[in-house]
């Protein structure tokens, strides 16, 4: 596994990217993208799924069925319990479909900053995040990790530890790339 921390930044967070499995990861919160139904899907979804067992899919159903009957919006995030994941957590959030008639950059960030936000509300301090939207939902690597480093920097929140899980080697480039010459 490579691992790389990077120090600088606003307050005491410290972003890792690590080039791994996310569903291994010992932290308090993993986030999982997700599809706009909840109810599970390929990926990394699927991997979440798969590897925390079924109580995540009975909760996805719940908070389908109370809360968003018509599927969580794209750019929101809810959390439910991460069942058999070493997390204690996942937080779903709803990447865009990538278009290039049209800039949907706004509702990528939005996945980042609402799942800080639900991290805060829960009160975890370690999250783990994919490349949301860059596998299945079509979005160019580069442009995926420069949003996600860009809006997590910039992001005021209580977690201090913040992972950014990349399962191949071309998406941890792409991310040390963006820590590298992030604010420039
Ligand atoms: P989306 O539908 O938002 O594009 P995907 O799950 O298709 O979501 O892909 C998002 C990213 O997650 C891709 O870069 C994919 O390679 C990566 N990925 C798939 N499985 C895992 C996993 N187990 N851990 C971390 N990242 C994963």
């Amino acid at each position: 596994m490579r691992r790389r921390t990077t120090e600088e930044g606003h307050g005491l967070m410290r972003i890792t990217l690590v080039q791994g499995d996310i569903t291994t990861q010992d932290v308090d919160a993993v986030v999982n993208a997700a599809n706009s139904s909840l109810l599970g899907g390929g990926g990394v979804d699927g991997a979440i799924h798969r590897r925390g067992g079924p109580a995540i899919l009975a909760e996805c159903r719940h908070l389908r069925a109370s809360h968003y009957d018509r599927g969580l919006p794209t750019g929101q995030a809810v959390a439910t319990t991460a069942g058999d994941l070493p997390a204690r957590w996942v937080i779903h959030t709803v990447g865009p479909v990538h278009s290039s008639a049209e800039d949907r950059t706004h509702l990528l960030a939005s996945c980042y900053r609402e799942s800080l936000r639900v991290a805060d509300e829960l009160g975890a301090t370690s999250i783990a995040f994919p490349a949301v939207s860059a596998g299945v939902y079509g979005w160019p690597m580069g442009d995926a990790a420069r949003t996600a480093v860009d809006t997590v920097w910039a992001t005021p929140t209580q977690v201090t530890d913040v992972r950014f899980v990349l399962f191949t080697p071309d998406a941890y480039a792409a991310f040390e790339n963006a820590l590298d010459t992030t604010g420039s």
